[in-house]
């Protein structure tokens, strides 16, 4: 077995979304970071990939937001339609991100893998699957992975696992669940293009029941277009994806007209098995981050955001512990703390509706004399 000669300061499973924003804020600290990933860059993954004020928050604090902001329309309008109803909305709030943003993960990745390649500090292995991870009386101190077939393994004084809803290193450390909401519902989603985007541009949610679509104008000139519907219809859509996602879209009557003259581009994909819990993200010398610590049902659109934003969170109470200006429970628990705080409304919203969507949309309508 190919033993790594050097040491790091922290091994980070994961390089999307929260592990490159941990990467790169760690390493521009000084502190020597490897990120494994068994992806190899530029890759897609599954997601619908809108995001608003705080990942474009995390995003500038990396130095990439002027990058992403110029790669898709600002989406300064939500435009609503509610078994029917239609009434939109300016996005004007935050002050200093008043938009949301729709971005391919393809390409979003891609800007923050290249940020990370450019980090001083930070060593990127690609293709590298973690398998195994390694302890030093009783505490977590580094990782065995495989790249080409070749065992590798290295260790840090820190191992986090920011590798997703199916996180390798939740499982293997055996992370303890805090809340957690069942599967209530499946998402599908496509890009189309030639689909004229609605005045705003507009981040689009069409509801009709217990069904939702988005429409959402994002990179390269496409729109992506996705149906979240109850669980009880995986089955329909995993046996025909395509057949399915056009009919849920034709039941949208606000939506449905326009997509006459629109060509899909590509498969239509998704997934019907992403819960929503919160875990305890921390033991003794790992850390869990983004969907390894916290999923939510995407019905929402709120993963991205979260994600980024603990990552922020976990950069600076790990940079605390390595400095020496916390000892290693106060820094977690300070970082439990933080996302806990940072997400308990959108954690509440998220798994209280994902069973069903209408009690908040009928309060939407109700709200606005609409009802
Ligand atoms: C259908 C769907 C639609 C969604 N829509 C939205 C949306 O519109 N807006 C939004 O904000 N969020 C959405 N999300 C959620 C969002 O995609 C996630 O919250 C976000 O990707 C989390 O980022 P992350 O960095 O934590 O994990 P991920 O993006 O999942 O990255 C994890 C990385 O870990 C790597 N990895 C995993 N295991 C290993 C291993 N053993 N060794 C090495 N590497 C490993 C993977 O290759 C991957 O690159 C959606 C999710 C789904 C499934």
């Amino acid at each position: 077995m190919a033993r790594e000669r050097s040491e790091y300061d922290v091994i980070v499973v994961g390089g999307r979304i929260a592990g490159s924003i941990l990467a790169c804020l760690l390493g521009d600290r000084g502190h020597r970071v490897l990120v494994l990933d068994r992806a190899t860059f530029p890759s897609d993954t599954l997601s619908t990939h809108f995001f608003r004020a705080p990942a474009l928050r995390a995003f500038d604090q990396i130095g990439v937001y002027n990058e992403v902001q110029s790669v898709a329309p600002h989406l300064t309008v939500n435009y609503n339609v509610i078994d029917g109803i239609a009434f939109q909305e300016p996005v004007d709030r935050p002050e200093d991100f008043p938009f949301y943003m729709c971005v391919r993960r393809i390409t979003l990745d891609d800007i923050l893998v290249r940020r990370v390649k450019s980090t001083p500090n930070v060593e990127l292995r690609e293709g590298a699957k973690a398998h195994s991870l390694l302890s030093d009386h009783g505490r977590i101190s580094g990782v065995a992975w495989k790249v080409s077939g070749q065992e590798q393994q290295a260790h840090a004084k820190v191992v986090v696992g920011a590798d997703g809803v199916r996180s390798f290193v939740a499982k293997q450390v055996g992370a303890k669940t805090e809340q957690n909401e069942p599967v209530h519902r499946a998402m599908y989603y496509a890009y189309f293009r030639g689909l004229e985007a609605n005045e705003g541009p507009a981040a689009e949610f069409h509801y009709r029941e217990n069904n939702l679509a988005y429409c959402m104008p994002c990179d390269d000139d496409l729109t992506m277009l996705a149906v979240s519907v109850p669980v009880d219809r995986f089955g329909e859509f995993k046996r025909d994806p395509e057949r399915s996602l056009l009919n849920e879209l034709d039941t949208m009557t606000a939506l449905a007209p326009r997509l006459v003259d629109s060509k899909r581009e590509g498969p239509v994909r998704g997934s019907g098995s992403i819960p929503c819990y919160l875990r305890i993200p921390y033991g003794e010398g790992w850390a869990l981050v983004g969907d390894a610590s916290m999923a939510l049902d995407p019905w929402s659109g709120q993963g991205i955001d979260q994600a980024s934003t603990h990552a922020v969170f976990l950069a600076q109470r790990i940079a605390d512990y390595l400095e020496g200006q916390s000892d290693w429970e106060a820094a977690m628990q300070a970082y439990h703390q933080e996302r806990n705080e940072f997400s308990k409304k959108v954690y509440r919203r998220t798994s209280k509706f994902s069973a069903d969507l209408r009690p908040m949309t009928r309060a939407a309508l109700a709200k606005r004399g609409l009802g």
